[in-house]
């Protein structure tokens, strides 16, 4: 089966734009910077790269007849909202556990940004406590059994939407996109970045682009500050996309790269290699990025292309996923 051959419910506007950065690939004096932009992909509360994965997951939604959304992320995230939305677009009931994943010192981050927005389209959402994991919680079984208890019919969705067997597909299609794109612009993307976390985002890409026949280098940026959790997940979900599209064996190992040195050493927690890239996108470009993800991925960008490992003859595509809405939540940050 191809990705096309899955069906696809349209939440996203279509295609997300492509443009270059030509002030910032001037400043950096190397390659070619060019972005595609999940942060305006869609009219559903700001969209992200959530709502492009929960394109192939709606389907399976409505073939099971649930009536109840119930996911998790922290107070702050981005995919939660994004389910939230799904929910009210599709008529639905959305619970979300939403666990205290960043020590962050903002007394109201329980309350604007991501989760004011989650709260605005009716969900319900239900603070914990725990830490950061991108693994399956408790409190999400937890959730879902007490949807089923009242009488509803929970259709669960983990973090990120990454551990759902067709969280791939929607960034396996987005490879299929790019190619579409490139051929329209007369350009070739030899290099992807990408913000890692959960991993179906970068994992999907990988998959996507195995089918196609020109090599480019993926390059998954870690904001995780988990590195080998998220490797692992990413490697996993890559191999179970490319079998789902057929194309497990055109898969290599070395082209799952994920790699650290932005993130830090805690997630949510910007360093000041996050804040300058925040600050260089912004200033150069008026391209917003966040704390948590996009100026991590950003600021490894900047990296690559100034020392040259990516070399100056390339054109480099930055995956911007969204997330400017917990920026509401460092408001410290920027005086
Ligand atoms: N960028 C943004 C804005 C996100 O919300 C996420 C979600 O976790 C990511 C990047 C990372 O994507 P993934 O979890 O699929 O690795």
């Amino acid at each position: 089966m191809a990705v096309s051959d899955f069906e696809r419910y349209p939440l996203t506007f279509g295609p997300s734009p492509v443009h270059q950065l030509p002030r910032l690939s001037a400043h950096l004096g190397g390659a070619t910077v060019w972005a595609k932009r999940e942060d305006v992909n869609s009219g559903l509360a700001f969209g992200g790269n959530k709502t492009r994965k929960l394109e192939y997951i709606v389907p399976d939604v409505l073939a099971r007849g649930a009536d109840t959304l119930v996911s998790i992320g922290g107070y702050q995230s981005n995919h939660t909202r994004q389910v939230a939305a799904v929910a009210a677009k599709l008529g639905m009931k959305a619970v979300l556990v939403q666990e205290n994943w960043v020590d962050w010192p903002d007394p109201l981050s329980d309350r604007i940004g991501n989760i004011q927005l989650s709260r605005i389209m009716g969900a319900d959402v239900r603070l914990d406590s725990s830490g950061f994991d991108i693994g399956i919680r408790d409190s999400w079984k937890n959730a879902i059994a007490d949807v089923e208890a009242s009488g509803g019919k929970p259709y669960p969705i983990p973090a990120g939407a990454s551990e759902h067997h067709l969280g791939g597909l929607g960034f396996a299609n987005w490879a299929y996109e790019v190619e579409a794109q490139e051929r329209e612009l007369g350009v070739f993307f030899d290099t992807i970045i990408v913000c890692t976390v959960t991993g179906s985002t970068h994992a999907g890409m990988i998959a996507g682009f195995a089918g196609q026949e020109r090599p480019r280098r993926v390059i998954g940026i870690d904001a995780s500050a988990t590195l080998k959790k998220t490797r692992d997940q990413v490697a996993r979900i890559a191999r179970h996309t490319a079998q789902l599209i057929g194309l497990e064996r055109d898969l290599r190992d070395d082209e799952i790269t994920v790699l650290e040195g932005w993130a830090g050493d805690l997630y949510g927690i910007p360093v000041d290699s996050t804040l300058e890239a925040i600050r260089l996108g912004g200033t150069l470009e008026g391209m917003i990025t966040d704390t948590v993800y996009e100026g991590k991925s950003l600021a490894g960008l900047i990296d690559l292309v100034s020392s040259r490992d990516i070399p100056a003859d390339s054109n480099v595509l930055y995956a911007h996923l969204g997330g400017q809405l917990s920026l509401n939540a460092y408001s410290g940050l920027f005086r």
